[in-house]
């Protein structure tokens, strides 16, 4: 049963997001449709394409960044996890592997991984996405470096997956919001990362902690349920 109040709550949110993701969209359209314009035109006057370089690699930018725009939105259309044991190790090492490539050499990477550690049950696509945005905005807040230390640990019967960074910091206005939709301090942020890091943990029978302090940095925690009785991580070579 759905109340009426929690029927219209939906749509208001429904008509934001669309909002939102019409906004989204449109900024990288406009481009491509000038760029493609002039090119058309160029085309059609019979200019050699030579010097028109930095117009297609426009339109790639432009298409690659509409695709994660997408992206974005049908991850936050269906937090459905699919639960099956997942191995914490082989995660992290997932995602920083991908990591070392969007941030190299300014930030100094470290992980630590408590051995012997259960597999949590949980959907590994949507856990790899959620660790993603953290490790995003920890990157972000360090744009002249920094260290990031990500972790998988025992957090009483449960698991959990922490992101700290030496960067800004929040201050107490954007520690209470960081988790509402759109809300965001970047210029060309979406706002939707730690929304959609805390529907997919909440999706998981779990809960995220922040700690943040300004101008010296931000820990963000995951617990996640453990398996219990399981094989550890180490061991659980097909876990993950
Ligand atoms: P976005 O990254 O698109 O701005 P998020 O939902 O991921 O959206 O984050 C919301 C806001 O929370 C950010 O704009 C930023 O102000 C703050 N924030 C998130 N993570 C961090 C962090 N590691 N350090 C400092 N501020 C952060
Ligand atoms: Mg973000």
């Amino acid at each position: 049963y759905v109340s009426r109040n929690e029927r219209l709550e939906r749509l208001a949110t429904l008509g934001r997001f669309s909002a939102q993701m019409a906004h989204d969209l449109k900024n990288p359209i406009a481009a491509m449709k000038g760029a493609a314009q002039y090119l058309k035109v160029e085309h059609a006057q019979g200019r050699p394409w030579d010097g028109h370089g930095e117009f297609l690699d426009l339109l790639l930018e432009q298409v690659e960044r509409l695709d994660r725009v997408v992206d974005t939105y049908q991850r936050l259309a269906r937090v459905e996890p699919l639960p099956r044991p997942v191995n914490l190790h082989r995660l992290v090492e997932g995602v920083l592997s991908l990591q070392a490539f969007a941030s190299p050499g300014k930030v100094t990477i470290l992980r630590e991984l408590a051995p012997n550690l259960p597999p949590c049950a949980g959907d590994l696509d949507l856990l790899a996405n959620a660790l993603e945005n953290l490790v995003r905005n920890a990157c972000e807040a360090m744009p002249e470096g920094g260290t990031l230390t990500v972790r998988a640990l025992r957090d009483g019967a449960d698991v959990a997956l922490e992101v700290e960074d030496t960067g800004e910091g929040m201050d107490a206005r954007t520690r209470e919001r960081a988790f509402d939709d759109f809300f965001t301090t970047k210029a060309t942020g979406s706002g939707l990362g730690l929304a959609f890091v805390r529907r997919v943990v909440e999706a998981h029978g779990g809960e995220v902690l922040l700690t943040s302090r300004e101008g010296r940095g931000t820990v963000v925690r995951m617990r996640l349920p453990a398996i219990d009785g399981s094989r550890a991580c180490a061991e659980a070579g097909e876990a993950a």
